[in-house]
């Protein structure tokens, strides 16, 4: 009985959870803004963004390939776009 009261979440628990929830749905409705506005301005850079570092801190910055000179939006030191990285990759892999 009384694990059964410790598995329950507190009232704090319970809000605390609620604005963690409604901060992260701000942030998700902030990035697709900035990625639908930062489209619209370079509309060829559309593939060249590294998604996978948008939820890192410094991961959201606009870069310019050190390749192709397109902009694109990904983790603030990342040198390559991934359309170029990809595209190493390949032939690497010939
Ligand atoms: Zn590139």
């Amino acid at each position: 009985m009384s694990d059964e009261i410790q598995l329950q979440p507190t009232p704090a628990e319970i809000a605390k959870a609620a604005i963690v929830k409604r901060l992260e749905a701000q942030r998700d409705k902030l990035d697709a803004a900035i990625i639908t506005g930062f489209n619209r301005k370079h509309p060829d850079s559309k593939e060249r963004h590294w998604p996978e570092d948008f939820l890192h801190e410094n991961g959201m910055y606009e870069c310019i390939c050190l390749h192709c000179r397109h902009h694109f939006l990904g983790y603030k030191r990342r040198m390559c776009c991934k359309v170029c990285a990809s595209a190493n990759e390949e032939t690497k892999n010939e």
